[in-house]
Order: structure tokens, then C-alpha cells, then sequence
């Protein structure tokens, strides 16, 4: 449900509709079911299970690939930004 604050910033705040996941060792509330697998092994790492620890290790490799194409689009980025600098410098000099 969207609402607005006094200074006029948007925020949203769950309804007792919405899903959560709940940690059954500290009552510690996520929004998915990912988020609790992270929250269990690096909150949890003694009473975790082998199927949560498995999970674990599946989520952390999809977001390594994913955390490695962000650096790659950022390097990317950062190489054209000095590419179009230098050019406009090497422009600047010709002229
Ligand atoms: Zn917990």
C-alpha cells in the first residue's frame, strides 16, 4: 500500500497480506525465501541444514554471475567515459 510521508516521499508498507518468510531460529523477517536461505547460513551457520547450505551455495554462484556482468557493464562504462576524454583531449590539441 503506498503512502506518502510528511516531506513528500513515497514509501510502501506490507500488509498483513503479503508473503514473508520468518526465521525459525530468530523470528528475523525477509521478504523471499532467498533472502532467509542468505539470512540462515551467514546468520545460522551452525543449525543449518546440508539442503539449506546446498541452496546456499546454488544462490551464491547465480549472484557471482550476476554481480560479474554489473562489473563488467561498470568497466565498460568507465572505458568509454576515458576513450571519449581522451579523443576530445587529442581534439582540443589538433585544433
Ligand atoms: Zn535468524
Amino acid at each position: 500500500m503506498e503512502q506518502t510521508s510528511l516531506i513528500g516521499i513515497e514509501f510502501s508498507v506490507p500488509t498483513s497480506n503479503d508473503t514473508v518468510e520468518q526465521c525459525h531460529l530468530c523470528e528475523f523477517i525477509c521478504s523471499t525465501k532467498e533472502h532467509l536461505v542468505f539470512h540462515l547460513v551467514e546468520s545460522h551457520p551452525d543449525q543449518c541444514s546440508t539442503e539449506i547450505s546446498e541452496e546456499y551455495a546454488n544462490l551464491s554462484l547465480k549472484e557471482s554471475d550476476q554481480l560479474f556482468i554489473y562489473h563488467l557493464k561498470i568497466c565498460s562504462l568507465i572505458m568509454l567515459t576515458l576513450m571519449g576524454l581522451a579523443y576530445i583531449y587529442a581534439f582540443v590539441l589538433a585544433g
